[in-house]
């Protein structure tokens, strides 16, 4: 009956009209839904014959959260708060039949319901922050009135999205229903009594509650504006209308912040990178069985990655010995996080079930993707793939952890190139996001495709690279640690480069990175490099210096800090005799660096190594290399990645401070063709395609 305009439509069932929303794939709140909402709700309050009104987002569905694209552009009305104003002004009862996600302004939609009753696979949640906002629409005030200020600083502040079971325990869900949801709905609605959370008080809280819920939050927010906003919102909501306008102006200033605008940007890029051209309509192998080949560091988190997505978990070592000891690395993963808590004992116990070490490599053969995790060395990998080749069953998927190594001379020593794929895991690789998929020369589209499913079912990030010395993330790192050695050869000290890339928002500076994933893997590559290694390059030698001095990192208590027992950090005196001595052999005269000048300079030349990726088709966007960074290599989230930070730096300064990274470093630090055309351009990395990169290419496809 009285259709409304789709995306939302009207049906009355009695004296219950039911505002239908349906618009795939999850209801986003875009125009033409709030508009919907809007129109619907005031035609059935003005409807004489309607006693009360229930709002459905359909089987599986509510309102999954705002239309993210349109957050980019200026405000267009109806705004949300006018459709939430709608619902909470309307006179006669109104019940939100949650079936599905309840997120964002979805939630806030559910909290001006008088009555909300959830499905089973209800979710629901304020989740802006997660976008650097905070909620826009009487998130902030509602909530408190339902579960008090503490508790909504934490739900808000950390984005949380609560399960039915626990939206009904926090009271954010009044019920969950087994049955026919929205018969249950329509059946009750008549009958609930008005209860608007804009006309009940905030209860009383304990101050000092309130303090150490926002304490928390300001702590694991990292900088975040969002969550200072949030915090102040929260605390403002004794009134409700003062509240609003002040939560309101909040929101549309967030919206606008850089944070807000690279969240959002990371927010599409970790959508689109799972998708390849060409890859639209490969179906991936079928994977239930996996094997992974040695358990050290790597293999064994590994394992435990495999494991946790509900995979079977055959370990392989050299010997009965080594097997036990990767098994024992396995079953520590796991108690470690049975003691966090963030596993049950029967968890961590049924999960180690899966791993199944052995020295057989006859089990291989069940395998249907298998994992090489040994040795970072061409002949090791070289040796193990011949012999993988010989075992596994037709169809597998044969991949390799190597950081560096040629992906296609691996492949080629097998009998089927065409299976040979690369999953970069990065340490401690049942924790780190980041999976990048490296696609050989030969490798078929179907195992890249089994690649990208794979990630999606272990949760990870997936980003396809293209074979190249280091692939996206290693080739780009290597030349943003080669230009901090620089700085400080050049006068830096290592804590003043930590303390610059601290203060830009890295969890932890390169130095201290490099400490604590040891120095040794990077001399060792310096050393198989050395041949080949241009010497029009500047090369500085401090890193090989420490290591020639027994100073691997952490794990010898020395690197380019000095450690103490229990594990405090310190500068060392020697090591700034080491650099001394290096300056001198130079003839360098050390000059000072701000520590603006020492993150320009870093960002640079990291986007400049990112923009020859691009060029090559080593990365298919410049999103994809952001994602790399964020997801594997500490870069801070609210500055959306080295190629975005870069556009917002503006290409042609950036293309200023590469020429300063190439005469400082010489050879290899060019700069690219690429970023010269864009800023010649006034363009940006954002809004350069991988078909002009194709166009150059004569057309051919990476
Ligand atoms: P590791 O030395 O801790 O472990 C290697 C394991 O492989 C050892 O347990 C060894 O016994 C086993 N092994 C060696 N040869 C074998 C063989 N022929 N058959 C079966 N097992 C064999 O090394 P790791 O740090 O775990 O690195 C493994 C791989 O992962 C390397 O290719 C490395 O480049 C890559 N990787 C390492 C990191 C890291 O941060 N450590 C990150 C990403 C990728």
């Amino acid at each position: 009956m009285d259709a409304v305009t789709p995306p939302v439509t009207v049906a009355r069932h009695g004296a219950v009209g039911v505002i239908a929303i349906d618009f795939a794939p999850v209801n986003a709140l875009s125009k033409a839904v709030r508009q919907g909402l809007l129109d619907a709700v005031r035609a059935l309050e003005a409807d004489p014959d309607v006693a009360a009104l229930v709002i459905s987002g359909g089987p599986g569905r509510f309102i999954a959260g705002a239309d993210i694209r349109e957050m980019s552009q200026p405000p267009d009305a109806p705004f949300l708060p006018d459709v939430v104003a709608a619902i909470d002004a309307c006179a006669k009862p109104v019940v939100a039949a949650i079936a599905g996600a309840a997120l964002g302004g979805g939630c806030e939609i559910a909290l001006a319901c008088d009555l909300r009753l959830g499905g089973p696979k209800a979710l629901m949640g304020l989740t802006e922050t997660r976008l650097g906002l905070i909620p826009g629409a009487g998130g902030t005030q509602r909530l408190p009135r339902l579960v008090g200020v503490a508790q909504a600083i934490a739900l808000i502040c950390e984005g949380r999205v609560l399960k039915a079971g626990d939206a009904l325990a926090l009271g954010l869900l009044d019920e969950v229903v087994e049955g026919d949801l929205l018969a249950e709905a329509i059946a009750r609605a008549p009958g609930v009594p008005k209860r608007r959370l804009s006309a009940l008080p905030v209860p009383a809280g304990d101050a000092a509650a309130d303090e150490a819920a926002a304490a928390r939050a300001r702590k694991a927010a990292k900088g975040v504006p969002a969550i200072d906003e949030a915090i102040r919102v929260i605390r403002a909501a004794g009134e409700f209308a003062t509240g609003l306008a002040l939560e309101r102006a909040a929101f549309l200033a967030l919206r606008e912040s850089a944070e807000a605008k690279a969240l959002r940007h990371l927010f599409f890029a970790e959508r689109e990178a799972g998708k390849v051209p060409g890859l639209e309509s490969v179906a991936p192998r079928p994977l239930e069985a996996v094997a992974v080949i040695g358990a050290g560091t790597m293999g064994a988190g590994i394992a435990v990655a495999l494991a946790d997505a509900g995979l079977s978990v055959t370990l392989v070592e050299r010997d009965g010995e080594a097997a036990a000891a990767g098994l024992q690395r396995v079953a520590d993963l796991y108690a470690r996080q049975v003691k966090s808590g963030r596993l049950t004992d029967a968890q961590g116990v049924e999960r180690r079930a899966r791993v199944t070490p052995t020295a057989d490599w006859s089990r291989l053969a069940a395998a249907d993707l298998v994992v090489e995790a040994a040795f970072e060395d061409l002949a090791v990998k070289a040796d193990i793939f011949r012999r993988l080749d010989a075992v596994a069953k037709p169809g597998a998927v044969l991949a390799t952890n190597t950081s560096y190594l040629d992906l296609d001379a691996i492949a080629a020593v097998t009998s089927r190139p065409q299976d040979v794929v690369g999953l970069h895991f990065f340490a401690p690789a049942n924790v780190m996001k980041l999976l990048e998929v490296v696609r050989p020369a030969l490798a078929a589209p179907d195992v890249i495709a089994t690649a990208l499913a794979l990630a999606k079912r272990m949760g990870k990030q997936p980003v396809v690279a293209g074979n190249c010395d280091g692939f996206i993330g290693n080739r780009i790192y290597a030349l943003y640690r080669r230009h901090a050695e620089v700085l400080v050869e050049d006068g830096a000290s290592p804590q003043a480069v930590d303390a610059a890339l601290e203060a830009y928002g890295f969890a932890m500076g390169i130095f201290a990175v490099s400490d604590m994933s040891g120095l040794d893997i990077a001399y060792a590559m310096r050393k198989r490099r050395a041949a080949t290694r241009d010497p029009a390059e500047r090369y500085v030698s401090i890193a090989d210096r420490l290591v020639e001095q027994g100073r691997l990192g952490r794990k010898t208590g020395a690197g380019w800090y000095a450690y103490d027992a229990a594990g405090g950090k310190s500068a060392d005196p020697v090591v700034e005799a080491l650099i001394a001595e290096g300056r001198a052999e130079k003839a360098i005269v050390p000059r000072s660096f701000t520590p603006e000048q020492i993150q320009r300079r870093l960002l640079a030349v990291m986007a400049n190594e990112g923009a020859k990726a691009l060029a090559e088709g080593i990365a298919l966007r410049a999103s994809d290399i952001d994602l790399a960074f964020v997801h594997g290599y500490g870069f801070p989230r609210t500055r959306g990645g080295p190629m975005w930070a870069a556009d917002q730096m503006g290409l042609r300064a950036v293309v200023t401070e590469v020429e300063a990274a190439h005469a400082a470093g010489g050879a290899g630090s060019e700069p690219a063709p690429l970023l010269l055309a864009l800023a010649r351009d006034g363009r940006g990395f954002a809004d350069w395609q991988p078909t002009e990169q194709a166009e150059q290419q004569g057309g051919q496809q990476p």
